[in-house]
């Protein structure tokens, strides 16, 4: 359905979007996730035809977003991250209006404006001024405008940012309600919101697509690891050369403590990670060293997003970084 194709971007020589590629296929909800001043917003009015790309291409159902506008703008609609809302008119006028911009007229206009409004529920609001609306409403008034026209994709650009959490809600219900029947692409800065509403995430970092899968999968691919913490009476030397022979450690730090014991952290990833804890065990008995504690804590996928979107940080000072062993998910 959308194709993207190194796009780039540079404001000046800024570069807000770094080649990114992919593609987004019919009859799901795509979260597009990412912290604030990732680039999601730029892509976006790029996707909507907005904005021009630097380089690269965006192809909307086979059309060129940049040749043919017009066909590929016709299968899209879009509730940017500012909507252009006039105040001094009530949702039923601003509809109107939209909807005529889209080319609809007459009988069909009106009854598009119905079921738009119906859909998302600004009936009751209807001849009030969108001024006099809360922003759950104005919100929902954005989204009634960018569904005029039925277009196949829906677009939008961070729909929950400042609204009150049952706001919050049901707008999320409306978006995946809107799922059923189009493609939607949504961006939030907030994992949680992605998890709970997506199939599908694609995580963007300074312009940068660090990962993308599907959320189960994402999940479960990026989990398999996890911060690994124990104490011994082993010698730090000793110590290394025991933990040499488990598979799946990453680089272990060793701390002497003032009670003569060693504790130790270290990143351990694999499909079982119990068999690790096993694996730590024996190797101490093994060796005839006592292990007095041992921990694993699995790395959320709220640390997985923090650790994607910083690693790709551009010219920060090298942090210690927990996960830089695990392998990253393929990009598509
Ligand atoms: P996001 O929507 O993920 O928060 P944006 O796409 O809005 O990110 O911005 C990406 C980066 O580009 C940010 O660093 C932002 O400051 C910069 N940026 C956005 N718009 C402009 C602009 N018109 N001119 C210069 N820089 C911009
Ligand atoms: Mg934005």
């Amino acid at each position: 359905m959308i194709k993207v194709e190194h796009l780039t971007k540079y404001y000046g020589d800024f570069l807000a979007v770094d080649d990114l590629s992919f593609t987004i296929e019919e009859g799901h909800v795509y979260g597009f996730l990412g912290p604030n001043g990732a680039g999601k917003s730029t892509t976006m009015n790029i996707l909507t035809g907005c904005l021009s790309a630097t380089s690269g291409r965006v192809e909307i159902g086979g059309h060129d977003i940049f040749e043919e506008p017009g066909e590929a703008k016709h299968l899209i609609g879009y509730l940017p991250e500012q909507p252009p809302l006039y105040l001094s008119e009530t949702p039923e006028e601003y509809l109107r209006f939209v909807g005529e911009a889209k080319g609809l007229r007459g009988g069909e206009l009106t009854a598009q404006i119905e079921a738009v409004m119906e859909q998302v529920k600004i009936e009751s609001v209807r001849h009030r001024r969108i001024s006099a609306l809360s922003k759950g409403y104005r919100q929902r008034v954005g989204i009634a405008q960018a569904l005029l026209g039925d277009p196949k994709v829906i677009i939008l650009d961070e729909p929950t940012v400042g609204l009150d959490p049952i706001q919050i809600i049901e707008i999320r219900d409306l978006i995946r309600q809107l799922g059923q029947e189009h493609t939607v692409i949504f961006s939030s800065h907030i994992l949680s919101e992605v998890q709970a509403i997506c199939d599908k995430i694609l995580i963007i970092a300074h312009g940068k697509l660090v990962a993308f899968d599907d959320a189960d999968n994402l999940e479960q691919s990026l989990t398999g690891s996890a911060e690994l913490r124990f104490t011994t009476d082993a010698a730090p030397d000793r110590v290394r050369e025991i933990l040499g022979g488990v598979d799946g450690l990453g680089e272990i730090r060793l701390e002497s403590q003032p009670d003569g014991t060693v504790s130790g952290q270290c990143h351990a990833a694999g499909e079982d990670l119990r068999q690790v804890s096993r694996a730590i065990f024996f190797a101490f008995a093994g060796a005839g060293e006592a292990l007095l504690e041992l921990s694993l804590s699995r790395a959320s996928l709220e640390d997985i997003f923090l650790e994607l979107t910083e690693d790709v940080a551009p010219a920060q000072p090298e942090k210690h970084k927990l996960f830089s062993k695990r392998k990253k998910p393929e990009i598509t």
